[in-house]
C-alpha cells in the first residue's frame, strides 16, 4: 500500500512551496501557468526514506467568480477523499485568519488523519507565531519553513506512522 498526502489550506500559505520541497523541483519549473486553473497536482514525493504521492490543492488564486466558494471546498474535500493523511497549512507569520478558520473546518469535518503545519516559522518569531495554531482545533500545529527546508525531520516523524 502507498501512502498519499493532500496539501490543504489557504491560498498563500506556501503549499506549492511545500509541494516543491517534497517533489524535489524548482518552482519555477513545476509551477502553474498563469491563469491556467490546474485544481489539483500531484507528485512523487522523498522524505528521508518515505516515498509518498503528495497532493497540491491549487486553483484558487486564478480569477474570482461565483463559484470560487465551491471550487476551494469541493477540491480540498476530494484531496482529503484521496489522501491517507491531510497537511492542514497555515502562514506562521501572518497568524490565523477566518479563511484559516474555514479550511481548518473542512478538514475537521472530514474526520480524517490531519497534521497541522505552520509555515513560515524560520527563526524564533516563526516559532513563537506557531502556537497560535491550536485554536484550529487540529492539534499541535508542527512549525516548517518550506521555502528555508527547516522542520523537515519533525514532519517525517509525523508522517512516518502512516507509512
Ligand atoms: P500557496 O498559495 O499556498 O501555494 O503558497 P505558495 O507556495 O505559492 O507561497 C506563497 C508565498 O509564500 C510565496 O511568496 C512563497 O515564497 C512564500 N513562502 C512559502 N513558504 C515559505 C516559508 O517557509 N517562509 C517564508 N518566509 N515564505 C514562504
Ligand atoms: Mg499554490
Amino acid at each position: 500500500m502507498s501512502l498519499t498526502v493532500a496539501i490543504v489550506g489557504r491560498p498563500n500559505v506556501g503549499k506549492s512551496t511545500l509541494f516543491n520541497r517534497l517533489i524535489r523541483k524548482r518552482l519555477a519549473i513545476v509551477d502553474d501557468t498563469p491563469g491556467v486553473t490546474r485544481d489539483r497536482r500531484y507528485g512523487e514525493a522523498h522524505l528521508g526514506d518515505l516515498t509518498f504521492t503528495v497532493i497540491d490543492t491549487a486553483g484558487l488564486e486564478e480569477g474570482i467568480d461565483d463559484s470560487l466558494e465551491g471550487r476551494m471546498r469541493q477540491q480540498t474535500h476530494a484531496a482529503i477523499a484521496a489522501a491517507d493523511v491531510t497537511l492542514m497549512v497555515f502562514d506562521a507569520r501572518a497568524g490565523i485568519t477566518p479563511m484559516d478558520e474555514h479550511f481548518a473546518r473542512i478538514v475537521r469535518k472530514a474526520k480524517r488523519p490531519v497534521i497541522l503545519i505552520a509555515n513560515k516559522a524560520e527563526g524564533r518569531a516563526g516559532l513563537d507565531a506557531a502556537r497560535e495554531g491550536f485554536s484550529l482545533g487540529l492539534g499541535t500545529p508542527l512549525p516548517l519553513s518550506a521555502e528555508h527546508g527547516e522542520g523537515l525531520g519533525d514532519l517525517y516523524d509525523a508522517l512516518e506512522p502512516f507509512a
